[in-house]
This record gives structure tokens, sequence and C-alpha cells, in this order.
């Protein structure tokens, strides 16, 4: 039995049926997805490389691929890449953050409750 694109729903080729066996997709609808997913690949990536990922552009992004309309397979990884960025952007911060409040002498049980609520993020 023929399967229809889960996209557009159109009916899928006989080549898209082999190689889309797992997420149904046509190659028209497969190829719009991968280049929204490369895209934000690339943008995290270059970000990353420039040391211009902050907390704030991780959001956005985050914000940004979930309205893109991704499909599950291809949203996760992206996901999943900006919140390993996004983790290690708050460590790096909490990390300096506990060591100046320790030095100082000023680590204080409202500062943890506060380093808990970031590590804990979205
Ligand atoms: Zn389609």
């Amino acid at each position: 039995m023929a399967n229809s694109c889960t996209v557009c729903n159109k009916p899928l080729t006989f080549m898209e049926n082999i190689t889309q066996r797992e997420h149904k997709r046509c190659k028209d609808c497969n190829k719009k997805f991968s280049s929204i997913q490369h895209y934000f690949l690339g943008v995290i990536q270059q970000d990353t490389l420039r040391n211009m990922l902050t907390e704030e552009r991780a959001q956005a992004l985050y914000r940004e691929v979930q309205q893109a309309g991704l499909p599950g397979d291809l949203y996760e990884p992206v996901i999943t890449r900006i919140r390993t960025e996004r983790n290690g952007i708050v460590q790096r911060e909490l990390h300096h953050f506990m060591e100046e409040n320790f030095r100082a002498n000023t680590l204080t049980a409202d500062k943890e409750g506060y380093i808990h609520s970031r590590v804990q993020g979205w």
C-alpha cells in the first residue's frame, strides 16, 4: 500500500517509500526540513566558534527552532545541541560566580538558591 507524505500528504513515490520508510516524507518536504535543520545547526556552530552564544541567544534560538515546525527526528538533534551549549554556558558562568563568592566569603543561602534555579534552567 502506498504511503502519503506526513507533511504535505502527497503520495510517496516508489523510491520515497524505500528511502523514507521510517519518516514518510516526500523528497521536497525532506529537503525543506533538512535545510532548516542545517541552517540552525550552522548558526549554533558559528555562534559557538565565535564565542557569541550567550544564554539569551541560546534561548532565542530555542524558541525559533520550536516555531520552525521541524518534524521530531530533525527537531531533537537541534534542541539537544542548543541545550548542551546552553548548559555549558551556564556552568561556566556559575562556576565563576561561585568562585568569586567563595573567595570573598559571600556565598549565602540566597545565592545558592539562585545557582540551583539557574542549573535547572529550561
Ligand atoms: Zn511532502
